[in-house]
């Protein structure tokens, strides 16, 4: 598939962004994620839309989805930008797919399945290179070097809104706004579901068949 337009699904801490970065080295595309320019506009106004916090980071610090309104203006603008890509972190909820679908076409839509202990243990020991936001984990996946990231050298750090209580919250927000979104590509007949529990290099063996 040449610049192909990739949507991967799964709760938080299934591996989407980990996958991503392989989709993005394999196939020359675009990584599109939500929850990185969310965190890179945590402090942005957004007190003119008159809703619960004026700014995405509280809702990021709470767990909670950030409006709808700020989301799509930012997929939108990144789609527009890119050839192919890999979408992680969005669509949300219905709303959001139904955005989604009025903007872009689909290729392929991936689905990690994982089950909730272990994305809790996934999540309180992730750690992410400030630099270049690779990914470890301090048990599963970690660099040479406590701290230290092993492709650019930079200082690894743990998100705010991985502690155990906000990871919980997330996989709660996850089963109720997103989970009706994977049943909607299933029902659509077109998801591709992946059995996320398996090693990183077993989970993109089965993704590259699924795309090849
Ligand atoms: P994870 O990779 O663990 O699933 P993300 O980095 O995708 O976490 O998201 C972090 C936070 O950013 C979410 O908890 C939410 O507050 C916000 N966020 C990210 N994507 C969206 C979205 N599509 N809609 C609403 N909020 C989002
Ligand atoms: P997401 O983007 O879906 O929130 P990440 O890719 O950031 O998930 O992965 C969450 C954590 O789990 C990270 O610490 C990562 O190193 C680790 N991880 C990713 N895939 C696996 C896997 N297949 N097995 C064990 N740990 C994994
Ligand atoms: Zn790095």
């Amino acid at each position: 598939m040449s610049n192909p337009h990739v949507l991967i699904l799964g709760a938080p801490g299934a591996g989407k962004g980990t996958q991503s970065r392989r989709l993005v080295e394999h196939f020359g595309v675009e990584h599109v994620t939500t929850g990185d320019a969310l965190r890179a506009n945590k402090q942005m106004d957004i007190s003119h839309l008159d809703l619960a916090y004026d700014t995405p980071g509280e809702y990021m610090d709470a767990g909670e989805l950030v409006p709808d309104e700020v989301v799509n203006e930012i997929v939108k603008t990144a789609l527009e930008d890119a050839d192919g890509y890999v979408l992680d972190g969005y669509p949300r909820n219905e709303s959001q797919t139904e955005y989604l679908d009025s903007i872009t076409d689909l290729d392929a839509v991936l689905y990690l399945d994982v089950e909730e202990e272990e994305l809790v243990r996934r999540l309180t020991g992730r750690r992410v290179c400030e630099n270049c936001g690779a990914t470890y984990h301090v048990d599963f996946n970690p660099p040479e070097e406590p701290g230290v990231c092993d492709e650019c050298g930079g200082d690894l750090y743990q998100r705010e809104d991985d502690t155990e209580e906000t990871a919980r919250e997330r996989i709660q927000v996850y089963e109720e706004n997103t989970a009706p979104v994977v049943e909607y590509f299933r029902d659509a007949g077109v998801l591709v579901e992946i059995d996320g529990e398996q090693t990183p290099d077993e989970v993109w063996e089965d993704i590259r068949d699924a795309l090849e």
